[in-house]
């Protein structure tokens, strides 16, 4: 391998820089090229790459976003689209690539590496942490803090006015940022795709708990949650119980961006390294995880196919402390 692609693809996630800077200044140190690739597979398809020195790299280790851009592309999903990738990649004399990003860009790398002979290796980068096979993945710590940072703000206002706040955090069918963002803002509910006994919670909570306890209320709601967002359950709520003083807000994409805290920027940097030596080692079709804090190899096939699980005992903590 003499020459190494580096890209991003789907959601960005605070940290993504810290791997490309980390990839491409060991890809110089081990004596070869390093090549961003802007776009996702966008930029593969269209042959938008960025030769990278160790200068380029340079000053972005506490940006969020990615320097290479980040999409999602309908037309790799197509093997025309990944022939043209592919045809791209060897008129750049691109030997091996490292993605960054979630599942859904590893099954697209796994598809192309099935397809031709060019090595790829995978960082798991989303602020959902719902990748199998890893116990993190950048973004998450940044995110997490960007949500308590949040609450905390929305309970001053909620505790003033005696208001019950339902508040939507990111996470598609993933529950870890709502559950653990829950936790560190003390709030009164926590409503999940993982545990539909939580809505039992709620139900308790609005009944009973409000009334005894409570002049406010914070209920965390995941975007994935099975009775649909916020918005929804909000509404149901203030429907069932009009005389309540009921608000909703809806984080957003704050959850995304920021300056990545210290956890994502290192294990980034370390997830960056061991990508580069995973190459250099003839591995390929794996992701580069982390098992009780040690690097591991997960089969890209294992990282797509298997589902991410949740530790319930957290869910446990939370009920025990809201004394249901
Ligand atoms: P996030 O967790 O933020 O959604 P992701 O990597 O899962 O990140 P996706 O939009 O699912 O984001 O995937 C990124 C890109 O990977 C897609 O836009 C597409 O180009 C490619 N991709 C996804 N699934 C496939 C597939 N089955 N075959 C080929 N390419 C795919």
């Amino acid at each position: 391998i003499k020459k190494i692609g580096i890209l991003t693809s789907g959601g960005d996630a605070p940290g993504m820089n810290a791997a490309i800077r980390a990839a491409t200044r060991s890809t110089i140190a081990a004596g070869r090229e390093a090549v961003g690739i802007l776009r996702g597979y966008q930029g593969m398809i269209d042959g938008e790459f960025l030769p990278l020195q160790s200068s380029d790299v340079s000053g972005i280790l506490q940006l969020g976003g990615t320097m290479l851009k980040t999409a999602r592309c309908k037309a790799f999903r197509t093997p025309e689209g990944r022939r043209k990738a592919g045809e791209q990649l060897k008129a750049a004399a691109i030997d091996a690539v490292i993605v960054i990003g979630g599942d859904g860009s590893f099954t697209g790398a796994w598809v192309m590496s099935q397809e031709c002979d060019i090595p790829f290796v995978g960082i798991p980068a989303t602020i959902d942490n719902d990748m199998y096979g890893t116990d993190y993945t950048i973004g998450y710590e940044t995110a997490l803090n960007s949500v308590v940072c949040a609450v905390d703000k929305i309970k001053d206002t909620a505790r003033s006015h005696g208001r019950i706040f339902f508040i939507e955090v990111m996470g598609h069918e993933a529950g870890l940022l709502a559950l653990n963002g829950g936790i560190a803002c003390g709030a009164e509910v926590i409503l999940i795709p993982e545990s539909k006994a939580q809505h039992d919670e709620l139900q308790k909570f609005l009944e009973k708990g409000y009334r005894d306890k409570e002049s406010s209320g914070i209920v965390m709601v995941a975007e994935g949650d099975e009775a649909g967002g916020a918005l929804h359950i909000a509404e149901q709520a203030q429907r069932d119980h009009p005389d309540l003083d009921v608000r909703i807000s809806i984080l957003g994409h704050i959850q995304r961006g920021g300056s990545p805290v210290a956890r994502d920027r290192i294990n980034a940097t370390r997830m960056g390294i061991a990508a580069v030596d995973a190459l250099l080692n003839d591995q390929k079709s794996i992701m580069i995880g982390l098992d009780n804090d040690r690097i591991v190899h997960v089969t890209f096939n294992k990282a797509v196919k298997m589902n991410h699980s949740i530790d319930t005992g957290l869910l446990e903590v939370h009920n025990l402390l809201n004394g249901m």
